[in-house]
């Protein structure tokens, strides 16, 4: 009776924390609520650590005397994780973003590892299921958390080179091997009661070692620019050691929050690589932005540079206009001054809009994340299938910092190895203006002919600099012609 009660409790709030998860995430499908459904869930996440207080009502003889250590350690490692976290999250740039989920989604992995590693080390799990599904969350978590951090270094620069050696595929596969054979060697000393060989504890060390190691290896030979892909991939694997692992240990809001997570993780996954027209094994097995130069001269052409204030007056004088924002705007932070400019436009009567590709930037939704935190107007946002149509009665695009989701090639050319993925038929407009640094190019390596046909011009310079000028250039034409 006097634990009963108390597990109703946790019982209950889990059930709710649940729900909110699930409906937080369904309020993060949309830029216009998603800032509500992060709170959401985050408000039953709160809600689960805190119910899972009430366990102390139920500790076993045993872990009695050490009760107020416990709690003591567990409220100090709860406010020193969310010190950090909130204090890195307010300090995050926009660009930093995914070096951020990898090293957060390295945590959740080494989380799920750690209370696999608790359970087994102490031998708590009872049962070949119950080994098995502790050991599979294990095996996954630790993959799942030396993988992340390797693509937080990759991000972070702190590795500058994809690690890659012959008959490294192998080698992985052996590591993996021989991983799930010591599982195997666990789950039976579990049955039988000893493990051959080596003490159990011996036999947990070296299947974490292995699974470890694996995740380094895996990771190590992908590209940098693939990392954003990989990290959905982790985040998926993490979601389902969580979930595992909560089954083990009987909490369903670990088991809700664990399949929430690995299924977004697994449909991001997939969205990601259908919009670049890849399969995930070619983004994990492959070296994209290496395969992707092009012969030299493949393209040939000049491109022509103009003034970021006439471009300006051009716009301010056209009836349409549709931006294309892309991960330079993103570097440059310039979102604020796009819509500076874009008020004058839309001041001017000029009809503005905005079309996104689901993989403009370097992480699903940074332009819309991007646009909302300038103030830009929901309605004002076009996804790909919803504007494509509209670039051939439009006056000027304007490309900001974007390349690959306007490079042509990718629906003339079988060679590109951005050939098939769906682009921003930005080439389609009257007149074309691509606000960019210089001659860099876009995350695949490769050129884009758009440049240097007839009806686009290049605007050089950082986005926010070329954004200023702008703004000066409208306003230089005075209040009565802006007006
Ligand atoms: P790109 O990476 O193709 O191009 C960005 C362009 O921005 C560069 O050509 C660069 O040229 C320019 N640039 C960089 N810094 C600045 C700056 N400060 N001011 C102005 N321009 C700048 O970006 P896109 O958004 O067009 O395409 C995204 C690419 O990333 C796609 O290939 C996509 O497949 C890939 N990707 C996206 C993911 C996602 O989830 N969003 C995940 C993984 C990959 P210059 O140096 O001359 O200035």
């Amino acid at each position: 009776m006097f634990t009963m009660i108390p597990n109703l409790v946790i019982g209950a709030v889990d059930l709710v924390a649940a729900f909110l998860f699930l409906f937080g995430l369904k309020r993060m499908s949309s830029p216009a609520t998603a800032p509500s459904g992060i709170r959401v869930a985050g408000v039953g996440m709160i809600a689960a650590v805190l119910a899972s207080f009430l366990y102390v009502f139920s500790v076993g003889g045993a872990a009695k005397p050490h009760l107020m250590v416990n709690i003591a350690l567990a409220v100090l490692a709860l406010a020193v994780g969310g010190a950090g976290a909130w204090l890195a999250g307010r300090k995050v740039a926009m660009t930093a973003m995914p070096q951020m989920v990898a090293i957060y989604n390295g945590m959740g992995g080494g989380a799920a590892g750690g209370i696999a590693a608790v359970e087994l080390f102490g031998g708590k799990t009872h049962g070949a299921t119950e080994l098995v599904v502790t050991l599979l969350g294990a095996l996954i978590g630790a993959v799942s958390m030396s993988g992340s951090i390797i693509a937080w270094a990759k991000l972070n620069g702190v590795i500058k080179k994809p690690l890659r050696v012959k008959g490294q595929q192998v080698f992985n596969a052996l590591l993996m091997a021989v991983a799930v054979a010591i599982g195997g060697v666990i789950v039976y000393g579990g049955i039988v009661g000893a493990t051959p060989l080596f003490y159990p504890i011996t036999w947990i060390c070296a299947f974490f070692a292995f699974a470890l190691v694996f995740g380094v290896a895996m990771t190590l030979p992908i590209g940098g620019a693939d990392m954003p892909v990989v990290i959905s991939i982790y985040n998926a694997l993490t979601g389902l050691a969580v979930g595992l692992e909560g089954f083990v240990l009987h909490n369903p809001a670990l088991m809700i929050a664990g399949m929430v997570v690995g299924a977004a993780g697994l449909l991001l996954t997939l969205l990601m690589a259908k919009a670049m027209n890849r399969s995930v094994s070619n983004v994990v097995f492959t070296n994209f932005g290496e395969a992707a130069k092009q012969k030299p001269g493949a393209i040939k052409g000049t491109e022509r540079a103009v003034e970021a204030s006439d471009a300006a007056i051009k716009m301010r004088y056209a009836s349409s206009v549709i931006i294309i924002p892309g991960y330079g705007l993103a570097a440059a932070q310039a979102q604020q001054k796009l819509y500076e400019f874009v008020k004058l436009l839309l001041a001017a009567k000029v009809s503005v809009k905005f079309a996104i590709h689901p993989v403009a930037g370097r992480m699903p939704g940074q332009m819309d994340v991007l646009l909302a935190e300038a103030g830009v107007p929901y309605d004002m946002i076009f996804q790909l299938d919803d504007i494509n149509d509209d670039f051939a009665t439009t006056d000027v695009a304007l490309v900001i910092g974007a390349n690959d989701v306007v490079n042509p090639a990718a629906r003339t050319d079988k060679a590109s190895p951005i050939f098939g993925m769906p682009i921003l038929n930005a080439d389609k407009a009257k007149q074309v203006y691509v606000v960019k640094r210089g001659e860099g190019k876009g995350y695949s390596g490769i050129v884009n002919g758009l440049f240097y046909d007839p009806n686009c011009n290049m605007v050089y310079g950082d986005a926010q600099t070329v954004l200023v000028k702008m703004i000066e250039g409208v306003r230089g034409l005075g209040t009565a012609a802006a007006a």
